[in-house]
């Protein structure tokens, strides 16, 4: 399954650049990942202050 962010997502745009396939973008009110690009590397969910990445 894909990583997804939460409401817990403050748009810090840190884990946008962290993204090896660059599937994460800013979205409406917090940014969002394409789930059909997305490898599950697990590196936004590293590099967010918030925790707001999750693996569903
Ligand atoms: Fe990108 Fe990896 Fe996060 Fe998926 S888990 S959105 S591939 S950084
Ligand atoms: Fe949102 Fe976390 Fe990504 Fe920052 S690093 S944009 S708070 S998901």
């Amino acid at each position: 399954m894909a990583y997804v962010i939460s409401d817990e997502c403050v748009s810090c745009g840190a884990c946008e650049a962290e993204c090896p396939v660059s599937a994460i973008s800013e979205g409406d009110g917090k940014y969002q990942i394409d789930a059909d690009a997305c490898v599950e590397c697990g590196a936004c969910a590293g590099v967010c202050p918030v925790g707001a990445p999750s693996a569903e």
